[in-house]
């Protein structure tokens, strides 16, 4: 039929099924592109040309509506429908237009983000640049540091323009050589006797600006947009953690990946439990009468409650410890405890028949002194002699 050479078939270019999904395209382009990708390849033609192949078998077969005028009319379809793939000039042209597969945005960590250096060294054009990182702080309750949790943050991030998909040029006008610095990327600035070179301020050491900037913001690439991101925060996490969300900082510049987002915890101090690593304390105030008796009492976890047995003649500031009841360890090593610390109140009001058992109490205690006493009269008695 045609009388230039046939053009393969591009499921048998990806070497993928006719029903084959989007994923397994995408995997199938990955795997070709790194395979003849031209930093492996150097010099040879060959590789360029698969690499060029896959890169258009990938554009037609990714977009949706290309992939059914091919799928329904072959080759000729697309070339009538003012659908056909973009011829790619270069090399550089393919990284521009699928700078999102190779550049690992919108996360899932492609494999070509270390492979490939994020273009890094290719010499011409615009270098790749990762995104900026960003910061939140995020507050906690221990309930949440005790069970984990997905917490939604909004925050106002830059994003690559609408307008311009990023590149800050209106329409296909394109870059031209910065003014400022001749294209060189960089200017010369006396500083008292020396002159010293530094990075150009207007073309940021690129040596191009663009030609026409987008109108919709203003040659930048990007707008603030409010994003809501939720954040996974793992069950024992510790006040003052810096969790890192992969991929959700600011959008690179030129197909380079995003930035990470930190997010600074903050754990909120509670009421009744004191955090000490994995182990909660709390500390619980007894009667005198039930410390000197014993008893068993309620005491408050993080789950529950859970009856501890105050035996006979406890001191006041004793520990008692519940294994188990306090946070779990945020790598996974079981659970901290819980220590309860009975504290023995003295009563500051009386009533009057209180008062009178008291008293009979007292009269007994005159003629029956406690050892922790007799020890310390003991003490006090010999320092005098
Ligand atoms: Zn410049
Ligand atoms: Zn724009």
């Amino acid at each position: 039929m045609a009388t230039r050479m046939a053009k393969r078939d591009y499921y048998e270019v990806l070497g993928v099924e006719r029903g084959a999904s989007n994923d397994d395209i995408k995997r199938a382009y990955r795997k070709l592109a790194f395979q003849y990708h031209p930093d492996r390849n150097k010099g040879d033609a060959q590789a360029e040309t698969n690499f060029k192949e896959a890169a258009e078998a990938y554009q037609v077969l990714s977009d949706e509506k290309k992939r059914k005028i091919y799928d329904q009319f072959g080759h000729r379809g697309l070339e009538g429908a003012g659908a056909g793939p973009r011829g790619f000039s270069g090399v550089e042209d393919i990284f521009s237009a699928f700078g999102d597969i190779f550049g690992g945005g919108g996360g899932g960590g492609s494999p070509f983000e270390d492979l490939f250096g994020f273009g890094r060294g290719r010499g011409r054009g615009p270098r790749a640049e990762r995104g900026a990182s960003l910061k939140c702080q995020l507050s906690l309750e221990l309930d949440e540091v005790m069970s984990g949790v997905e917490k939604t943050i909004e925050l106002r991030r830059q994003e690559n323009c609408e307008e311009c998909a990023g590149t800050g040029a209106e329409g296909s006008s394109g870059r031209v050589p910065c003014s400022d610095c001749g294209g060189a990327g960089q200017i010369q600035v006396s500083q008292g006797f020396f002159a010293i070179r530094q990075a150009c301020p207007r073309c940021r050491g690129e040596g191009t600006v663009v030609e026409k900037p987008c109108g919709s913001c203003r040659g930048s690439g990007r707008t603030p947009m409010k994003r809501e991101i939720t954040v996974r925060i793992p069950a024992g996490v510790q006040d003052g953690t810096q969790l890192r969300v992969s991929g959700e900082g600011e959008p690179g510049r030129n197909g380079g990946p995003r930035g990470d987002l930190y997010c600074f915890v903050q754990v909120n101090a509670h009421p009744i439990f004191e955090r000490h690593d994995d182990d909660l304390l709390c500390e619980m105030p007894i009667a005198f009468s039930q410390a000197a008796l014993g008893t068993e009492v309620e005491v408050p976890t993080m789950r529950g409650k859970e009856l501890l047995k105050i035996p006979r003649g406890t001191q006041t500031h004793k520990e008692f410890t519940l294994r188990g009841q306090g946070l779990p360890n945020v790598y996974g090593h079981g659970r901290g405890d819980l220590k309860v610390r009975v504290v023995i109140e003295t009563p500051k009001k009386l009533s009057p028949r209180q008062e009178e058992l008291l008293r009979e109490f007292a009269k007994t205690e005159d003629l029956q002194v406690g050892p922790q006493r007799k020890g310390w009269f003991d003490k006090v008695k010999e320092m005098f002699d």
